[in-house]
């Protein structure tokens, strides 16, 4: 199947923390979900961040069901916080639960990779254009799903290449309610 003719439920443009996190819960929300992960960089690629996460990025990582301890391979917790500004005032407090610092070519390759495995398809690609399709065009459904169709996206990835989703919008043709 070329990218052009794929259908999938849902692409998700960015593979970083917020893309990969939403393939991942897409994924357990319907596991026979077509989910695809689109970005522009390959993996693993760098980020210039201050590569510290908070414990409740955590918290919300492990709801999705991903292994926080292999997430965080490698890295000591951190349990203080301290800040010297330019004028050399000084400032230093415990944190209340600890903190993680995993660089963000780390960081970033494990989660698209939970992504992965969770059954998201990851491919390169920048995206460069949206654009509606016809709600109610010629999109050919294999499976009828229970909530009717769905309204279309066209992505325009790159050159001959594209893939189409459905948005969450249900379709409505003239004079339906
Ligand atoms: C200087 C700095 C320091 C920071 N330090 C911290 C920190 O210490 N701790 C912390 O928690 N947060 C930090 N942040 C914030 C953190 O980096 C962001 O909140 C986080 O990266 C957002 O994740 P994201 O997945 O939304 O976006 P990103 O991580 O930016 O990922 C977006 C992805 O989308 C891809 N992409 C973009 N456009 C396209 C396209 N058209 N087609 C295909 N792919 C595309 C990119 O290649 C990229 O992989 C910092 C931010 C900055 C700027």
């Amino acid at each position: 199947m070329s990218p052009r003719e794929a259908e999938w439920d849902l692409v998700v443009i960015g593979a970083g923390p917020a893309g990969s996190a939403a393939a991942i819960a897409a994924m357990r929300a319907d596991r026979s979900a077509k989910v695809l992960l689109l970005d522009a960089a390959a993996f693993p690629r760098a980020k210039a961040r201050g590569d510290g996460i908070a414990p409740h990025a955590m918290d919300l990582l492990a709801d999705l069901g991903v292994d926080v301890a292999e997430l965080t391979a490698g890295s000591e917790p951190v349990s203080r916080l301290r800040l010297v500004s330019p004028g050399g005032v000084r400032f230093a407090r415990p944190f209340t639960r600890p903190a993680f610092v995993v660089p963000r070519r780390v960081l970033d390759l494990r989660l698209v990779q939970a992504a992965q495995a969770a059954g998201a398809v990851l491919r390169r690609h920048r995206v460069r254009r949206l654009r509606p399709t016809d709600p109610c065009g010629s999109h050919r459904r294999r499976h009828p799903r229970p909530h009717g169709r769905r309204r279309g996206w066209r992505g325009e990835t790159a050159p001959r290449t594209s893939a189409t989703a459905k948005s969450s919008a249900p379709c409505r043709r003239p004079g339906r309610t």
